[in-house]
């Protein structure tokens, strides 16, 4: 670029500016009369704030702020209600829930005979010899206390391929003809990172496969949803989000079909929360090629980190750990992609200026994917990259100090030991004190976030508030009491956390001037609310730059 064009753009930018000269900005909308938790160091508790163009334009005591109050402007009485700046949800699959929603059978129900009738009444409307598909589906949650079985799913669905996502997402269930179109048969071995279940009196299929057998299935069903179906999902799930207080959310598994499904959505102004679209692998040379790389977006769509996976799932029993599953001598979890190819891709990444973001569940997965980190910034050291350890669940003192070390970005499940209490017991007590471990990373000074999963955790910030302060689950069992942490560092973890995950903390995640205006307001203050009941809290409002994406 020569000294000409430098100018010529910077003379650009002066002129754009002098057009809104900052004197003459005027707050277009006053809140008042507030209980504003800001999450600034600086001024942690204020009564008002002023709005303008999107932006906190004012924050502070209701006289100093009302003072701007011009002819025409806006102003909402608080009535001393409790307003906390919108939540982060850092690692969550959106889109794809989204588009679920829209197009399967929520299998979400508390027994096999209701997930039966549910499933049979779609087939009734899906021609004959299409799939019927499923999500939700969670064998820990239903009464029958088996999961569900080949010849059940034949029995409900006899004449379509039928194919169900277990809530965790690294399990599939089938019925026989889904298995036969998927090419499977009793005799198919396991594939590298997967499993294909059979019976074990009998050796016929179960109708359960793990992990990466799962690709027999992807490429048997048809990919036919359109891009207005994408859209409609990504609309369908705002609403969802907003009703609940989040105003941006990680799509962590991220495709090109999502990144458009997202400007889709914005562009129609159907996009509510902003989005830090994340990128699976299998795109990362077209994306390079491109030019693309973390960060590219505006405020509301911005291309995320590369999505890698190192082992398996916690609500599915699937994660690498070093000690094997309770009551399963044998059973130490699955690897998905060896070291080796984390560092191939991760190298590409990191070399090209993205973020990296891999799924390690267990302390070997954590373990695996440090040591890769580690590597990739000793060969070529990057300032800044937050690196992202997406889920972190079982950690140990060494673990802790590496991605300290590192400046590594863990983003633990914070729904889980709240709404998945059942699953905690595969774990036993002492592990247990070294998951979900926000105590331990915030005390060793590492910026945790707060993360739902959705689909397989629950996405409700005052529900994560109330798992993350008390550690206990819907029945009253306490899982990992170690780990408790308070309300305030639970908001905290909410919010600036999650924007600091993104490199976005000097653009949201608090309530102070300049930053864009997202924020909820809440029926009840947390701080004063039972920490048992704080699920209850009802979210009356929530903003995303300046205007109510939800109002109850
Ligand atoms: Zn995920």
């Amino acid at each position: 670029m020569t000294d000409g064009t430098t100018r010529r753009e910077f003379l650009g930018s002066v002129a754009a500016f002098s057009l809104f000269p900052f004197e003459q900005e005027k707050p277009d909308l006053l809140l008042q009369n507030g209980h504003i938790v800001t999450m600034n160091a600086a001024e942690p508790v204020a009564e008002a704030v002023a709005i303008s163009r999107g932006r906190f334009f004012a924050v502070g005591k209701n006289s100093d702020v009302m003072n701007l109050a011009t002819s025409g402007v806006r102003k909402l009485d608080l009535g001393g209600k409790t307003v906390l700046p919108g939540f982060i949800d850092a690692h969550s699959h959106p889109a794809m829930a989204g588009v679920m929603h829209l197009r399967m059978v929520d299998c979400d129900r508390r027994s096999i005979p209701a997930i039966e009738a549910a499933l049979r009444e779609r087939a009734t409307k899906t021609p004959a010899g299409e799939w019927v598909l499923g999500f939700k589906y969670d064998d820990t949650k239903t009464e029958d206390g088996r999961p569900l079985s080949i010849a059940d799913l034949d029995s409900a669905v006899p004449d379509h391929p039928l194919h169900i996502i277990h809530r965790g997402g690294h399990t599939v269930y089938a019925n026989s003809l889904g298995f036969r179109r998927a090419g499977i048969d009793e005799k198919t071995a396991d594939p590298p990172g997967g499993k294909i279940d059979h019976d074990a009196a009998t050796g016929k299929l179960s109708g359960r496969v793990a992990e990466s057998a799962q690709a027999f299935f992807d490429k048997a069903i048809p990919q036919n949803f359109t891009r207005d179906d994408h859209r409609e999902g990504v609309k369908l799930i705002s609403k969802m989000l907003a009703k609940t207080g989040i105003t941006s959310a990680t799509e962590a598994q991220g495709t090109p079909t999502d990144l458009r499904a997202y400007q889709d959505a914005r562009d129609s102004g159907d996009l509510l929360f902003r989005a830090y679209c994340f990128i699976n692998y299998r795109f990362i040379d077209a994306m390079i090629e491109a030019g693309v790389r973390t960060g590219l977006g505006d405020d509301w769509v911005r291309v995320g980190a590369m999505k890698l996976v190192c082992d398996g799932s916690i609500s599915e029993r699937t994660a690498r750990l070093s000690a094997p599953y309770e009551g399963r001598p044998n059973d130490y979890g699955i690897l998905v992609m060896t070291e080796e190819e984390l560092y191939t891709y991760g190298r590409k990444a990191h070399l090209a200026g993205w973020q990296i973001g891999t799924h390690a569940n267990g302390d070997v997965g954590i373990d695996t994917t440090l040591r890769v980190y580690e590597r990739l910034q000793k060969e070529s050291p990057r300032h800044d990259p937050r690196f992202r350890l997406e889920h972190c669940t079982v950690i140990n003192d060494s673990l802790i100090a590496r991605i300290k070390a590192l400046g590594a970005i863990p983003t633990p499940f914070s729904t889980y030991v709240y709404y998945h209490g059942e699953k905690m017991r595969y774990y036993g007590a002492e592990r247990l004190n070294r998951m979900f471990a926000l105590r331990s990373f915030l005390d060793a000074g590492i910026r945790a976030t707060q993360a739902s999963d959705y689909p397989p955790g629950e996405f409700i910030p005052m529900m994560a508030l109330q798992s993350e302060v008390t550690r206990t689950d819907t029945k009253g069992n306490v899982w990992g009491p170690k780990q408790k942490i308070s309300v305030e560092e639970a908001i905290r973890v909410g919010t600036i956390n999650g924007a600091y995950a993104s490199h976005e903390e000097n653009l949201k995640g608090s309530i102070e001037a300049g930053k864009l205006a997202d924020l909820v307001v809440l029926g009840h203050d947390p701080f004063k609310e039972n920490p048992s009941t704080l699920v209850t809290i009802p979210v009356e409002r929530t903003m995303a730059g300046g205007n109510w994406t939800f109002e109850s």
